[in-house]
């Protein structure tokens, strides 16, 4: 399946997200963008909280949007956080975005430009696949 969008664009709309992270107790912001198969993209932020427990992440922040908006066919998430080095998705994460978009492509990037493009199968192997449920 095609990108609507180009990474460099993602990671633009991430970028923005990341100006509104609510990261007041570790500082540590970060940015989200999810392109939607119809062409939408959905940004988010990290949310944390005095109840450390309930902070949540730009990423699944991003997911829950769109699904909540009636999405649920995703083709690609860019990452954006502090730092020069890349920040992928945590474990919860990856597996929020596997329920939807088991091929998805992550884009993850530094604060200098570059970018990496991963395989969310690659991030996520030996998965645990929503079939086990349906299927027993
Ligand atoms: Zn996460």
């Amino acid at each position: 399946m095609s990108m609507p969008y180009s990474p460099e664009e993602l990671l633009r709309v991430a970028r923005a997200a990341r100006e509104y992270a609510y990261a007041p107790y570790s500082g540590f912001r970060v940015g989200a963008a999810l392109a939607c198969a119809d062409g939408t993209v959905y940004g988010g932020c990290n949310v944390e909280n005095a109840s450390f427990g309930l902070s949540i992440c730009a990423e699944r922040v991003a997911v829950f949007r769109a699904v909540a908006e009636g999405r649920r066919s995703f083709v690609a998430l860019a990452v954006v956080g502090p730092g020069p080095g890349p920040v992928y998705p945590c474990g919860a994460c990856r597996q929020v975005l596997h329920e939807f978009a088991p091929d998805l492509t992550v884009v993850v990037a530094g604060d200098r430009g570059e970018y990496w493009e991963r395989k969310l199968e690659d991030l996520l192997p030996l998965v645990f696949d929503p079939k086990v449920i349906r299927e027993g």
